[in-house]
């Protein structure tokens, strides 16, 4: 068991990060015994934890008396651990310390932990706070510079990785469903639903541009076929067909989607009213940020999609900023898809810090808004469903990867080879820390002109390869929700094995189940992180989908 003792303003994003680290664990109680004592305040009781773990950049009264000597802290520094980048957005001190080369200020190389040990008591002192990590990364989220560090992450894997070596046994429930690698939310924002709604307007006339031009000056530098060209040429002389009714709207492309995801169900964002670009944060939005259509003209695509599995979200215009507005526009897809419940990600991914309390009055039961519109990557540094901070029971998918940001010349502006290769490490962090990889690929993307179906396509066959749970977002929330009602109660050893008593709030459901897992104590390797290496035999999972008792074998 861990205690923890923090000051009472960090609490809650204790709570939180424990749901995201799921391992038994409280609030420091005074004469509880505890193998893992974490201490981020500025007292440190006196106790008989085997380990106790302190985090802080400012002097601490007891570093005087243990003798610890510190630089003076520096702020946003970056650290490395096992050759990845821990990007600290807080203050951060290093330590004279030879025991410790593995947590290192990547620029000077000065450790940022430390250890000592004495009468069997070991006690890590590490140079940053932890806690104010993790609240900074839950409600600001991290910069476009260090959007591709799953940062919260890797402060799990350290102080996992820190318990284990000193020798002590960890049990966790993992953000991995039963029989599959991780989670994989597939995602489309309807923005256009069809070019006939473009008339004259500057989305029709960019088309034109990109079709007729833009593929020629892509088709010269290697990024689009000789064939593409010819569709995109073939699409724009097409136009006036497609007005008159002549000829197939190529820009809906909701059964194309169904075809090529064949059964594997993705969610839907549309859009609640047509031609409102709704409000910024200073004052109304560019007109072009109104859509041309709105989800009562497509209800005959959207009961297919619905009997396909997939799902429909509200894509939101004002939601985020106005309670009355966000009401009106979850009941106009109400109206439409029958359902009660419903997520909700922004259209233009407009966002602030209220919004969560916001969406959450007015009944969404996850926001899935959480990402970047010019790059991909992890805003709140996490590949798992969180609870935003001063919420009670929306959710927040995060969303990783988005088509635009990958191919859009003011963003990334990438080939589709680049865009495969800047999109593999996300996968392994996927297969590596579990939870969830979402993927937003826009309706008419798979068409002319964009014509990205290809590396969309490569994506998917990559993904299925991996074996992951392909889930709506709506069901990949609910299995992090299930997750969250669930408790390791009690552990006890018995020969040669451990029993583990865990409860879980949920009833059955047709969700996968979830993993008790055991890791097993890197005994005798304290003060080497990074040295020991994870050994396949590192960890034991056993399959739980019900309340009750389950047996490890050790
Ligand atoms: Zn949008």
């Amino acid at each position: 068991m861990i205690g923890v003792l923090a000051r009472d303003a960090e609490h809650p994003v204790v709570r939180e990060f424990f749901e995201l680290f799921k391992t038994p664990w409280e609030f420091y109680r005074s004469g509880s015994h505890y193998e893992v004592l974490i201490c981020s305040d500025i007292r440190l009781p006196g106790n008989s934890a085997k380990l106790i773990i302190v985090y802080g950049a400012e002097q601490k009264p007891f570093d005087q008396q243990k003798g610890i000597e510190s630089h003076s802290p520096c702020t946003n520094p970056i650290l490395s651990y096992k050759g990845r980048q821990i990007p600290i957005y807080g203050r951060c001190t290093t330590f004279e310390s030879p025991t410790w080369q593995t947590l290192l200020h990547e620029s000077t190389q000065k450790p940022a932990a430390l250890e000592i040990s004495s009468n069997g008591q070991k006690l890590v002192r590490i140079g940053f706070d932890l806690f104010q990590e993790i609240h900074h990364l839950l409600t600001r989220g991290q910069p476009l510079v260090q959007a591709r560090i799953p940062a919260l992450e890797l402060h799990i894997t350290v102080l996992r990785d820190l318990i284990l070596s000193c020798g002590i046994a960890l049990l966790e429930i993992p953000p991995v469903p039963a029989g599959f690698t991780f989670i994989v939310c597939l995602t489309h924002d309807v923005d256009h639903a069809g070019i006939k709604n473009h008339k004259f307007d500057h989305t029709m006339f960019g088309f034109l541009y990109r079709a007729l031009i833009g593929s020629v000056i892509e088709l010269l530098s290697g990024r689009k076929t000789l064939k593409r060209v010819a569709i995109n040429w073939m699409a724009a002389f097409s136009l006036p067909l497609v007005h008159l009714g002549l000829a197939r709207d190529y820009w809906i492309q909701f059964d194309r989607y169904v075809e090529i995801e064949k059964g594997l169900p993705s969610t839907f964002f549309v859009i609640p009213h047509k031609t409102n670009p709704g409000q910024g944060r200073d004052g109304p939005a560019p007109a072009k940020r109104a859509t041309r259509y709105d989800v009562s003209e497509i209800g005959e695509q959207i009961s297919r999609l619905l009997s396909a599995r997939c799902e429909i979200g509200l894509h939101g215009i004002d939601a985020w900023q106005d309670e009355r507005k966000g009401r009106a526009e979850l009941e106009e897809i109400r109206r439409v898809t029958g359902a009660s419940e419903h997520g909700v990600r922004m259209h233009w991914l407009y966002f602030d810090e209220q919004s969560p309390e916001l969406l959450e009055k007015v009944g969404f039961s996850y926001d899935s808004t959480s990402g970047y519109n010019e790059t991909i990557g992890y805003r709140a540094g996490t590949t798992q469903a969180f609870r935003p901070l001063g919420v009670e029971r929306i959710l927040e998918l995060p969303m990783h990867i988005m088509d635009t940001a990958l191919f859009y010349p003011d963003y990334l502006n990438l080939s589709p080879k680049e865009a495969e290769t800047i999109v593999a490490p996300l996968i392994e962090n996927a297969a590596d820390f579990g939870g969830v990889l979402t993927v937003n690929w826009h309706d008419r993307s798979i068409a002319p002109e964009r014509l990205w179906d290809d590396t969309y396509l490569k994506l998917l066959e990559n993904l299925k390869g991996r074996r992951p749970w392909f889930a709506t977002a709506k069901q990949a929330v609910s299995w992090f929700r299930k997750r969250r009602t669930a408790a390791i109660e009690s552990a006890t050893v018995a020969g040669g094995s451990i029993r583990v008593k865990v409860s879980l709030g949920q009833a059955e459901d047709d969700l996968p189940g979830l993993r008790v897992r055991l890791h097993k104590a890197r005994a005798g390797q304290t003060g080497t992180l990074g040295r020991a290496e994870q050994h396949d035999d590192a960890f034991v999972d056993v399959l739980c989908n019900n309340s009750g008792e389950i047996e490890i074998a050790l």
